[in-house]
């Protein structure tokens, strides 16, 4: 789906297709380099992670390994709550692994600061993460995120993975929703 199939829906369009492949791209190079001579698994966030994982996994020009996750904290609102339930919990061990959690989004921190502690609770040699957007006005907790592809205003986005309601995911661009749509 693309901006012009939003309708009266989208309001503004904040990274394009291109400008997210060019990034992802550039984290790509920098995470290779980073973990060169050493094993990568790659843990992606279900779902908002499902389109990033898909394109990062494939910029990338070595073998990694994927497993899932899946995690609640919003309900269907737009505020984190700070209360997580495993949903999904992962397929493969992590003990030893090089772990790189791959995060749609970082809003309060909240749900990615929780995950992480879970995780460096299972024995990984270590655990990273990479997101693609972070919005640092609305961060509650330090976190260390050691690749990020774009710092966002603190405004509530759709597109690439992230939804409202479930809804958006498949826009291919990341955008903000028009105020009627959250009227309804
Ligand atoms: P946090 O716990 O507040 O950091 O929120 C983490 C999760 O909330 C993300 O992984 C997303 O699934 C969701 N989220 C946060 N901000 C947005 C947004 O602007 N649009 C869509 N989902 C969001
Ligand atoms: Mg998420």
């Amino acid at each position: 789906m693309d901006a012009e199939h939003m309708g009266e829906d989208l309001e503004r369009v904040l990274l394009t297709e291109d400008a997210i492949a060019d990034r992802l791209g550039e984290l790509a190079v920098a995470i290779e380099r980073d973990y060169a001579g050493r094993d990568l698994l790659l843990v992606g966030v279900l779902k908002g992670a499902v389109m990033m994982m898909a394109d990062l996994a494939r910029a990338l020009t070595r073998d990694v390994e994927m497993d899932w996750m899946a995690v609640s904290s919003y309900g269907s609102g737009t505020k984190s709550s700070g209360v997580v339930r495993i949903l999904k919990d992962l397929d493969g061990d992590v003990t030893g692994r090089n772990v790189l959690v791959v995060e749609d989004i970082i809003d309060s921190g909240l749900t990615l600061s929780w995950l992480l502690a879970n995780l460096r609770s299972r024995g990984p040699a270590s655990v990273e993460v990479v997101a693609l957007l972070r919005k640092p006005e609305s961060i509650q907790v330090p976190i260390e995120v050691a690749y990020v592809g774009f710092d966002i205003p603190s405004e509530f986005v759709v597109g690439y993975g992230l939804d409202y309601a479930q809804r958006y995911r498949n826009l291919r661009v990341v955008a903000t929703l028009a105020p009627h749509v959250y009227a309804t």
